[in-house]
C-alpha cells in the first residue's frame, strides 16, 4: 500500500484525495482489499457499478462482445449501439440517442443541441440556459459553467458564457431569470447529487416543465445520477410525470464502463445533423453491450425493489441516533448526521463499509440490486458509528 501510495503520488495528477485503500476485487456489493479485508459497497464507485461489481449477466455481455470487436468508429453500423438506442427509447417514448463517454460529455451535446435549436427557431441571440444553483454538471469548462456552484468556477476564468443560475424550489425566481434572458433551455436535475442529495419539489418541477413547453424553451433534464434505475423509476424525472426534450445520462448506464448518452424527445431528435456533432468512442460495441445487460434488467419487478430497500433505508435512518435527517429517493440517499460526513465514512471504511459524501450528508449510492441482508448488515454499521459518542 505504502509503494502503491507513493507510486500513485508521483506518477498520477494530484487531483484526487483518496482515501488509503487498495481495492483489487469484488462480486455484487462486495469488494475486497489487497489485505482480503471485505467491504460492502454503499457506493458503487459513485453510482456506477448499477449492478454490482463483476455482475455474471453484464460480464457475459461484456467479454461476448470484447472477444468478438472492441471498437469500429462510428463511420460503421454494429448491433449493440443500435440495439440499446432502441430499448432506451421504447423504455422512455423519447426518440432519438446520441452515444458519449461520460456524464459531462453527454451534457456538453445536450448544450450544443439546445443552442442550434434555439438559434434555427428563435435567433442566434437565443443561447442562454437557465441551470439552478447549488446543481453539477460536469468539469469541463462549458459543464463547469452550467454548474451553479461559485467554487467551481474561481480557478477557471473565463467560462463558457450564456449560464444564468436560478435558485432551485423557487418557479416565479426562475420564470423570471427565464424571461429576462433570451433563454433557450432550462438544464436541472431532479435530485441534486453533488449539492447535497436533495430532490426537486414536484411543485416547482411541474410548473417549470410547463413553463418551458409554453414558451418553446427545452427542458433539459441531467440524469446523470438519478437515471438508470436509481431513484425507484427508470429515469427520474418519471417520477414527476413532465416529459423532458432532452435526457443526459451517464454513470449507472454501462454497469461500470465508460458511457454517456444524450435521449432526445421529439423537438429535438432531428437537431443535430450529420458531422455537427461526434464521438470517436460514443457507441463503444462493448460499452453498449454491459448497457444492454443492464438496461435490460431494469423492470417493474427490479424498481420495485429499489422502492422497497429504500422504505427500508429510510425508516431506518429516520430518527436514528446522531441522524438529523434522510433526503433523496430511491437507492440515491443523503444521510445528515451530528458528526462530520467525512468523519462518519472515514470510520465506516475501518468498519468495512464504503459510503460517499454530499455536501454535509453521507452519500448512499448502492447497486440496485443489493440483497437486503447485505444492505441490512451495512446500515448496521453505517448507524453504529452515527450513534457512537466523540471519542
Ligand atoms: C457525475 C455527474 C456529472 C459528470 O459526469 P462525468 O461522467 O464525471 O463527466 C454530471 N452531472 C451530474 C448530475 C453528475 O452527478
Amino acid at each position: 500500500m505504502s509503494n502503491l501510495k507513493e507510486q500513485d503520488k508521483q506518477y498520477v495528477a494530484n487531483t484526487y484525495a483518496r482515501f488509503p485503500v487498495e481495492l483489487v476485487s469484488g462480486k455484487g456489493s462486495e469488494v475486497f482489499d489487497k489485505d482480503g479485508k471485505r467491504y460492502i459497497d454503499m457506493g458503487t464507485g459513485i453510482g456506477v457499478t448499477a449492478f454490482g461489481i463483476a455482475d455474471d449477466e453484464w460480464k457475459e455481455a461484456v467479454t461476448a462482445q470484447l472477444s468478438r470487436l472492441q471498437h469500429t468508429s462510428n463511420l460503421y453500423y454494429t448491433e449493440p449501439c443500435a440495439a440499446l438506442a432502441e430499448l432506451i427509447c421504447n423504455k422512455t417514448g423519447m426518440k432519438k440517442v446520441f452515444f458519449c463517454n461520460s456524464g459531462a460529455e453527454a451534457n456538453e451535446g445536450a448544450i450544443k443541441t439546445a443552442r442550434k435549436y434555439a438559434a434555427e427557431k428563435k435567433g442566434e441571440d437565443y443561447y442562454t440556459i437557465v441551470t439552478l444553483k447549488n446543481s453539477f454538471h460536469g468539469r469541463t469548462i462549458t459543464t463547469l459553467a452550467a454548474t451553479g456552484q461559485d467554487h467551481y468556477h474561481e480557478l477557471f476564468q473565463p467560462l463558457t458564457p450564456g449560464f444564468v443560475h436560478a435558485p432551485a424550489n423557487d418557479f416565479e425566481a426562475l420564470k423570471e431569470i427565464a424571461l429576462n434572458n433570451k433563454t433557450a433551455a432550462i438544464m436541472m436535475e431532479m435530485i441534486q447529487g453533488e449539492g447535497g442529495v436533495i430532490a426537486m419539489e414536484a411543485d416547482f418541477v411541474k410548473k417549470t416543465a410547463e413553463f418551458a413547453k409554453e414558451n418553446d424553451i427545452l427542458l433539459i433534464i441531467d440524469e446523470v445520477q438519478t437515471g438508470n434505475g436509481r431513484t425507484g423509476e427508470l429515469y427520474a424525472y418519471m417520477n414527476y410525470k413532465i416529459e423532458p426534450d432532452i435526457v443526459s445520462t451517464a454513470k449507472g448506464i454501462g454497469g461500470g464502463l465508460p458511457l454517456g448518452a444524450i435521449i432526445f424527445g421529439e423537438k429535438t431528435e432531428f437537431t443535430l445533423k450529420a458531422g455537427e456533432h461526434g464521438s470517436t468512442f460514443g457507441g463503444n460495441p462493448v460499452c453498449c453491450a454491459g448497457a444492454m445487460s443492464i438496461l435490460k434488467r431494469i423492470d417493474d419487478k427490479l424498481l420495485a425493489e429499489v422502492k422497497e430497500k429504500s422504505k427500508f433505508i429510510f425508516d431506518s435512518f429516520n430518527g436514528a441516533k446522531g441522524v438529523t435527517g434522510v433526503s433523496g429517493m430511491g437507492l440515491m440517499v443523503g444521510v445528515k448526521t451530528e458528526k462530520p460526513a467525512a468523519e462518519i465514512v472515514k470510520k465506516c471504511i475501518e468498519k468495512g463499509v464504503l459510503c460517499l459524501t454530499a455536501k454535509d450528508k453521507v452519500r448512499l449510492l448502492p447497486a440496485l440490486n443489493i440483497p437486503m441482508d447485505v444492505l441490512k448488515e451495512a446500515v448496521e454499521i453505517i448507524k453504529n458509528v452515527c450513534a457512537e459518542s466523540e471519542d
